[in-house]
């Protein structure tokens, strides 16, 4: 499968940090991942990120932050993959995110993005993206609604 990925310098904040900084500060924080993700991602362009695609955006840095925190941290990251790809803000539903984090010494954030294309690993069909049970992006295979009664439930 084609596929980006590309990993930015950049301090992913937890929202309980960044409530510490002067409104100012944070505003200024923002707009700079915002611009420094989308100049990257227009760079990354490829003429199939025009299609619907799947963006995986993970957070690397010394410290995990809880779930809930993950999404918010990434907003401004967010915006700015939006904005390289020509879209009007990240709730285009051409975009499926996700965002995961890792454990690292220092902080960066690693950008995936890749079709959202996949065929089923058992039938061959091409669903739609909402008929998937479960899908590898990275591998193009996905399971779907159909087949995915053949496989034994109660069965290890
Ligand atoms: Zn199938």
């Amino acid at each position: 499968m084609p596929h980006v990925e590309f990993t930015l310098s950049l301090k992913l904040e937890s929202e309980a940090n960044a409530r510490g900084l002067h409104w100012r500060a944070k505003h200024a924080r923002v707009k700079e991942i915002r611009t420094w993700a989308g100049l990257m991602t227009k760079q990354k362009m490829q003429p199939w990120m025009r299609d619907p695609v799947v963006v995986v955006v993970t957070r690397l840095a010394p410290r995990l932050l809880d779930d809930d925190n993950i999404y918010g941290s990434c907003k401004a990251v967010r915006d700015g993959i939006a904005d390289g790809l020509g879209l009007k803000s990240d709730r285009q539903d051409k975009i499926s995110w996700f965002a995961a984090q890792e454990k690292a010494a220092r902080y960066s954030v690693r950008i995936l993005i890749h079709p959202r294309t996949a065929i089923c690993a058992v039938c061959r069909d091409k669903e739609e993206h909402d008929k998937w049970v479960l899908v590898d992006w990275r591998m193009g295979l996905g399971l779907c609604e159909k087949c995915v009664s053949y496989y034994p439930k109660d069965n290890p």
